[in-house]
């Protein structure tokens, strides 16, 4: 479920204590382990070794250079949604013939900066977006490559706050309307159009809905050959479901991937898949220290260093991670309330969480190496915390715990 092991009583990762990263860089802290990320992304590789494929890492889900650096290293593709995420990728030795854009809302800097960059393919998600491109790439003297994100209108079944193939959803081209995108696409001089795509949302633990999405998909992606626009790839997205608890069961990405590459057997179209947080979900830890134990009216709150800035899983989505002990030690144990310092009813990081513990002690919060850091912010002015990649028996820091005269420091009060 993650990657981390109790040993003799202590929570490890890899061949590190992560007591002893909490004393070292401080809490709360991000750790996250070089060799789950890898053979996470492996596993998708390796599925679809007979199949041509992309495996484009969704970089939304953790940016830090160093995650982006290991991924790079092993020839993974990126899926990015800003020109922030391009600068990332380059930073970190991501090849931009790589690079597959996603996202709504493209600014004319962001695709000139991705059109001059050399990206893979640009996926679309409306009309008005196709000429854009369009007028942006006449003007550098280049051909914009480009995929029309699709919705497929299937239910994912997952949170609604992450559900994004379903109509009336802000994300994609409605399914109705996608033969005369594609005629527009076509129809404009400086796009070439290459292929076609989908991303029905996250945290998706039931095969069905993908495989509804990769028929639908595959379907119009035959009518759009008829009207005399082949394509030659299909991308998939990600969206794939980690288990969190251990009630839950992850999608299996093996199973996934033999699914469509036997699919795309005999098609000629390449594979794109988009996965984010099942190659680095379980992969990371947010280690954290408990400040008070309070009782209040028969409820037990157990207060920690980490809040709803740091990880807001729980408070937006009601998300549950599991929370442990960085050591089993001699306590009381007692059901708590885990909560952080701000000032906000929903900074709870889990409920009802039985735990022996006392003011001073580690705890992990288990699984949080996806859409964790990335949406973390410095609400109720708290500096974002040290991020720490755990290679072997070596511990690196890899993004340095902010520090608070920087949190306002292009900030200046009026004369
Ligand atoms: C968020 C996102 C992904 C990654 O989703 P995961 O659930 O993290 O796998 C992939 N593609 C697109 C277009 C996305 O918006």
């Amino acid at each position: 479920m993650s990657a981390v092991r109790r040993v003799g009583g202590e929570l490890w990762m890899e061949g590190v204590r992560l007591s002893e990263v909490a004393s070292r860089f401080g809490t709360p802290c991000y750790a996250y382990s070089r060799a789950a990320i890898e053979s996470a992304w492996q596993a998708f590789d390796r599925a679809l070794a007979g199949t041509e494929h992309l495996v484009c890492y969704a970089v939304k889900a953790n940016s830090n250079l160093a995650v982006l650096g290991i991924l790079a290293r092993l020839g993974s593709g990126f899926d990015i949604v800003s020109g922030g995420e391009l600068a990332r990728v380059l930073a970190a030795g991501g090849r931009a013939d790589r690079v597959i854009f996603s996202g709504v809302g493209k600014g004319e800097d962001e695709i000139r900066a991705a059109l001059m960059a050399g990206i893979r393919c640009f996926n679309v998600e409306s009309e008005p977006e196709l000429e854009r491109l369009d007028a942006i790439a006449r003007a550098l003297g280049v051909r914009a490559p480009v995929s029309l994100r699709v919705n497929p209108d299937v239910d994912a079944r997952t949170h609604p706050y992450i559900s994004t193939g379903l109509k009336g959803n802000k994300f994609g081209i409605a399914h109705d309307r996608a033969l005369a995108a594609y005629g527009l696409a076509a129809s404009l001089p400086n796009l070439e159009v290459t292929g076609i795509d989908c991303h029905i949302g996250s945290q998706i633990l039931d095969m069905a809905p993908l495989e509804e999405a990769l028929e639908r998909v595959l379907e119009l992606a035959a009518a759009v050959a008829a009207r005399g626009i082949p394509l030659r790839h299909v991308d998939l997205g990600g969206g794939l479901g980690i288990r969190y608890r251990e009630e839950e069961e992850a999608l299996d990405i093996g199973r996934w991937c033999a699914t469509v590459a036997a699919r795309l057997a005999g098609t000629g179209y390449s594979l794109v898949l988009e996965p984010g947080r099942a190659i680095v979900g379980n992969a990371g830890v947010l280690l954290s220290r408990v400040e008070y134990l309070k009782l209040d009216k028969g409820k037990r709150f157990a207060i920690v260093d980490a809040s709803m800035s740091e990880l807001i899983r729980p408070a937006l989505y009601e998300a549950w991670h599991e929370i442990s002990p960085l050591a089993t030690l001699d306590r009381p144990e007692a059901a708590y309330d885990v909560v952080g310092p701000v000032c906000e009813s929903s900074d709870v990081l889990g409920t009802d969480r039985r735990l022996a513990i006392a003011p001073g002690d580690g705890i992990a919060i288990l699984s949080a190496g996806a859409y964790g850091m990335v949406m973390s912010s410095n609400y109720n002015s708290r500096p974002r915390p040290a991020e720490v990649v755990i290679d072997g028996d070596r511990a690196v820091q890899v993004r340095a715990r902010e520090t608070i005269d920087s949190l306002f420091a292009g900030e200046t009060t009026l004369d």
